[in-house]
């Protein structure tokens, strides 16, 4: 927190009294002595004042506002002049300062890649670990600005929906959790935490079970046959719940056909692209697939054509820039913030595979096709993937998937409507949080600095409200320094 911003409270503190009638926002009440710890504000008004507001819609950034917190919600927002302070409001002055909504993040597990695999190196193979990890990257995503994630995909089923609960309780600090099946994979699985699917009536049974555990969503993995999609499909549907899929047997519009709301990871992941491509079968990875991709630019009738499908069948396209940054020829710069996260054995990983990663294509093409499919109307999604080779994590690779598409070519303003309200929209939960408008949730991220001509001030995170009661993301950070990693 600035200097100005604390000097600024305490005069408000003593002018306004606040302190003899300090009233508590609804939300504060339920929290525990653990998550109190990192509660920077929790008064029942706040205004923020003097401050530069991007509201997500990707309207331009307005300067000079004041959004006033009532309850847990956004009461007024409007020019500094004109909005009007409620008596035994806590003023903060933000002048020189940014806020906008809490990110909506869309691909954000709560498990990271664990730095020795299972031949027992520091370079990861096919036989990867996955870690949960709990305690370390709630913390992490709440301190970084996300305040809503869906978890798109498991690996410790029960450990995210006590999560989720225990957070919605107030036991312990983090974002509100949509919680995603464990992978739904067909035969060729290569995970060990992941069940490899016998079949169609075996992909209904046990859709059908997570979905009575409490899963919201489902994710679809590589293998995944048509037969099996199409039973996830059909049980997701019938209890209002999204499949989502990392495809590679099933093409992009062949899961669009069958229904699917949402595929992952951009256009360059789409099996529909190899010439070798047989149905029901992953194809590998080959040169030629991205040859023809890269040939392609966004007016031609193939791209068009994917976009018209797509957009059609309402089908979202997740955008994970980070965790692809890392097999890119486009280095990616290393964050301090990354760093200090990380345990030394996970830090020590990463920077060996850092160097020794082979880069495979420029990313840029694929930023632009993913601009292409929002500007002609289709729903684009962001999170970072926290996967790969351990360098994306929480709340860091959120931030990072803003700084690339604004590297790409969309406008910052762009940038953050995809991560705030796009999400919001296809969690259906729009009318509630991702944008800063009278009556929505004030789930709010005030940065120094102005991202909309400096997107990394993004990383600039001076408090994070979540319903209304603002967190202290430097203490956040503190708590789980050089943990991630650590079993
Ligand atoms: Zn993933």
């Amino acid at each position: 927190m600035s200097r100005t911003i604390s000097a600024i409270c305490s005069v408000a503190l003593v002018f306004g009294g606040a302190r003899f009638i300090h009233a508590q926002a609804p939300e504060a009440g339920k929290l525990s002595a653990a998550v109190r710890e990192f509660v920077k504000y929790d008064d029942a008004t706040i205004a923020l004042t003097h401050v530069r507001v991007i509201d997500g819609t990707g309207s331009p950034a307005r300067e000079n506002q004041t959004v006033v917190i009532r309850e847990g919600k956004i009461e007024a927002v409007g020019d500094t002049r004109s909005v009007a302070i409620p008596a035994g409001a806590r003023v903060l002055d933000l002048n020189g300062h940014t806020v906008f909504p809490g990110i909506v993040g869309m691909h954000d597990h709560l498990f990271y890649p664990q730095p020795i695999n299972m031949e027992g190196r520091r370079v990861r193979g096919v036989l990867q670990f996955e870690q949960q990890s709990s305690f370390t990257f709630p913390r992490l995503y709440l301190a970084n600005g996300v305040t809503s994630i869906r978890t798109t995909a498991s690996v410790e089923p029960y450990a995210d929906l006590n999560l989720k609960a225990w957070i919605d309780e107030g036991k312990i600090p983090g974002p509100k959790i949509h919680a995603t099946s464990p992978y739904m994979e067909g035969k060729g699985n290569f995970r060990l935490p992941v069940h490899e699917l016998t079949g169609p009536e075996d992909a209904r049974k046990t859709a059908e079970f997570w979905a009575d555990q409490g899963f919201t969503s489902f994710k679809c993995f590589m293998h995944i046959t048509r037969a099996e999609l199409k039973e996830v499909i059909d049980v997701a549907h019938k209890r209002g719940l999204t499949v989502t899929g990392h495809l590679c047997s099933v093409t992009w519009r062949e899961a669009a056909e069958l229904g699917i709301d949402d595929v992952e990871h951009g256009f360059y992941v789409d099996s529909g692209w190899d010439p070798q491509k047989k149905p029901d079968v992953c194809p590998p990875r080959s040169p030629a697939r991205n040859a023809v991709l890269d040939s392609l630019n966004p007016d031609s009738l193939q791209i068009q054509e994917l976009f018209r499908v797509l957009i059609e069948h309402h089908v979202a396209v997740t955008s994970t820039l980070p965790v692809g940054e890392a097999y890119s020829s486009d280095h990616p710069p290393l964050q301090q913030g990354v760093l200090d996260a990380l345990s030394p054995q996970a830090q020590a990983g990463y920077l060996v595979q850092r160097i020794t990663q082979p880069p495979l294509v420029s990313m840029k093409h694929g930023i632009e096709l993913e601009h292409a499919f929002l500007k002609a109307g289709g729903l684009l999604l962001a999170g970072p993937d926290p996967t790969g080779i351990g360098g994306v994590i929480a709340g860091y690779g959120d931030q990072r998937q803003l700084e690339l598409m604004v590297e790409g070519g969309f406008t910052s303003v762009e940038a953050i409507h995809v991560a705030t309200e796009n999400g919001a929209v296809f969690l259906k939960e729009n009318d509630r949080i991702g944008t800063i408008a009278v009556g929505k949730i004030a789930d709010l991220v005030v940065v120094s600095g102005d991202p909309s001509t400096r997107i990394a001030d993004v990383e600039n995170v001076e408090i994070v409200f979540k319903d209304g009661i603002g967190y202290d993301p430097a203490k956040l950070i503190a708590s789980v320094r050089g943990m991630v990693g650590l079993r």
